[in-house]
């Protein structure tokens, strides 16, 4: 099933983890509407924005997955609302900077990136359900695996050294 024009609903409920633990990882209606919304207002915009295809690392999680892998209850993952996503030939740190500029989102938070490792990590990009009347919060922050910060902080720390 197509969610958007480029983005499947397989792609977006993927992984290994389901497969190897036999889990079904499927969405409900309400998961359902979530990833079309996060496909058809982020994930296309995004495909636009950088002009070449790429598919989310993780999408959809059903809640014994998202226990498995070690993830909180109250992840967006689990409600439909969150991919991970890298883009191949992108540093994080510019894609991150070009999504804050141009795109709407609730939570982008660069996770487990290495400065010499452009590549290295990935980001977590999420957007709110619209029928949920909460408002995309546009909060970037960086995930170290410990602590979260504030991006522009640590970036900036980062450019001076
Ligand atoms: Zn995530």
């Amino acid at each position: 099933m197509k969610l958007s024009e480029h983005f499947s609903l397989a792609e977006l409920c993927h992984s290994q983890t389901a497969l190897r633990h036999g889990l079904e990882n499927s969405p409900g209606e309400r998961e359902l509407r979530c990833l079309r919304h996060l496909a058809e207002d982020f994930l296309e915009p995004l495909r636009r924005l950088v002009g070449r295809p790429f598919s989310p690392t993780s999408g959809y999680r059903c809640p014994p997955l998202n226990r498995l892998i070690g993830s909180s209850d109250t992840s967006q993952h689990v409600r439909g609302e969150a991919v991970d996503l890298k883009i191949p030939g992108f540093d994080l740190r510019e894609l991150a900077s070009l999504i804050r500029r141009e795109l709407t989102f609730d939570q982008l938070i660069l996770e487990y990136h290495r400065v010499a490792e452009p590549d290295s990590g990935w980001l977590h990009c999420s957007l709110v359900d619209p029928a949920s009347g909460r408002k995309n919060r546009g909060q970037a922050l960086i995930f170290d695996g410990t602590t979260y910060r504030e991006m522009d902080d640590v970036l900036t720390v980062q450019a001076d050294r």
